[in-house]
């Protein structure tokens, strides 16, 4: 083992990986599209402060969830454009640079942009929520108008318009999809209409619409799960298949997760294993205990039922995951020692466990098991050169 072993868990970001999904998007996208890279929930779990500085070289923008998440991006030195899509309270608005811009789903949002402007001086650039089916947040058409009198009122700039998709990763029947996109078209003309011009901004993609409608693009697309090398789901990469005949996208997971084993164990037949004795070793057994959990990011559901890589080789989950311990059965698996590496999420060679996997297996998705990883491990940048 030539690693030095100080480190029981890590998390290893491919830097060209990330760069080659990114650029995947410049290829797809229309020419003149703007791409902001959503680099909310710590990145989608691979962690901002490492992601950051890579995307901030290859995307027009980066998209977050809260203006504290945007606080962070400059307090890393990130200059580009920054968009918060989520809500925002009229405290977490002090301190935000003019380059920063915010989601305004309520007319609440243009009065506490306004009340900022007054009060610090920085006026931060809206971009308008539309309401078009998704019913989570946004204005209502018939309300646009009011939120334009507002803005005017509050002397708040309007400068983009945006909605998000309801139902395109789960299905490969678009319709929904295209009757939001034609409301969407209408808000868009009735805003460049009250504002006195077209606007700026406008964007309605994600992953999966940016992979699949070229009529999603207007100005920019917001694209999260995709630039880490992952498809939203099934449904989006059948639909691409459909579409083009092939799977030649090239999308290459950034992430992988590795850990040592801590301790191998022998454990006679006939004998129980972990808490709620939820598995019994039928065999004479060789166990190993790795030093990681469900308070890392690593389903408790996942007791029984993933397999790890040890050695390149798949290892049964058994037993119960603990908070943070999680044995693997490696009877099969020759030659373990202690200190050995062992792949959580990733591959080796051409076997590999991924987050689609994990999240089939634990009754969830891909973006959960990524976001969900404990900020806490450390991270390691490979793959640097350009
Ligand atoms: C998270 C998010 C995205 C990115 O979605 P992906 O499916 O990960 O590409 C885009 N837009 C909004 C509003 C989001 O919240």
């Amino acid at each position: 083992m030539t690693e030095t072993l100080h480190d029981s868990q890590w998390i290893e970001l491919d830097a060209a990986a990330l760069r080659k999904n990114l650029a995947v998007f410049r290829r797809v996208l229309g020419s003149g599209v703007q791409l902001a890279a959503v680099v909310k929930a710590n990145a989608y779990g691979h962690g901002l402060a490492e992601v950051a500085p890579l995307v901030a070289t290859c995307a027009d923008w980066l998209a977050v969830h809260s203006a504290n998440e945007a606080r962070s991006l400059r307090a890393l030195r990130v200059d580009l454009p920054v968009l918060v899509m989520g809500f925002v309270t009229p405290s977490d608005l002090e301190g935000l640079d003019s380059r920063t811009h915010v989601f305004a789903s309520t007319l609440e949002t243009l009065s506490w942009v306004g009340e900022c402007r007054r009060r610090c001086g920085v006026s931060l650039p809206v971009h308008l929520k539309v309401e078009t089916g998704t019913n989570r947040q946004g204005l209502r058409l018939e309300d646009l108008s009011r939120a334009c009198r507002v803005a005017a009122e509050e002397g708040v700039k309007i400068v983009g318009a945006a909605t998000h998709f309801a139902n395109i990763e789960d299905t490969l029947e678009h319709e929904f999809a295209q009757r939001q996109l034609e409301e969407f078209r209408n808000a868009v003309g009735l805003l460049s209409k009250e504002t006195g011009g077209p606007l700026q901004h406008v964007h309605a993609a994600c992953s999966a619409a940016a992979l699949l409608f070229r009529e999603a693009d207007f100005t920019m697309v917001r694209v999260g799960i995709s630039a880490y090398g992952h498809w939203p789901s099934r449904e989006t990469q059948l639909s691409w298949i459909l579409e083009h005949g092939r799977n030649g996208l090239g999308l290459t997971p950034v992430l992988s997760w590795k850990t040592r084993v801590g301790q191998i164990k022998r454990v006679p037949e006939g004998e129980t294993v972990g808490y709620g004795r939820t598995w019994r070793a039928l065999r004479p057994t060789v166990l190993a205990v790795l030093p990681v959990g469900y308070a890392d990011g690593y389903p408790r559901s996942l007791g029984n039922r993933a397999r790890v890589l040890v050695g390149g080789v798949p290892a049964p989950v058994v037993g119960r995951v603990c908070m943070n311990i999680t044995l693997v059965d490696v009877t099969d698996v020759p030659g373990v020692s202690v200190g050995d590496e062992v792949v959580l999420l990733g591959s080796t060679g051409d076997a590999c466990i991924s987050a689609e996997e994990l999240g089939s297996l634990s009754g969830s998705i891909n973006y959960e098991i990524l976001a969900r990883l404990s900020p806490l491990i450390p991270r390691r940048v490979v793959n640097t050169s350009p």
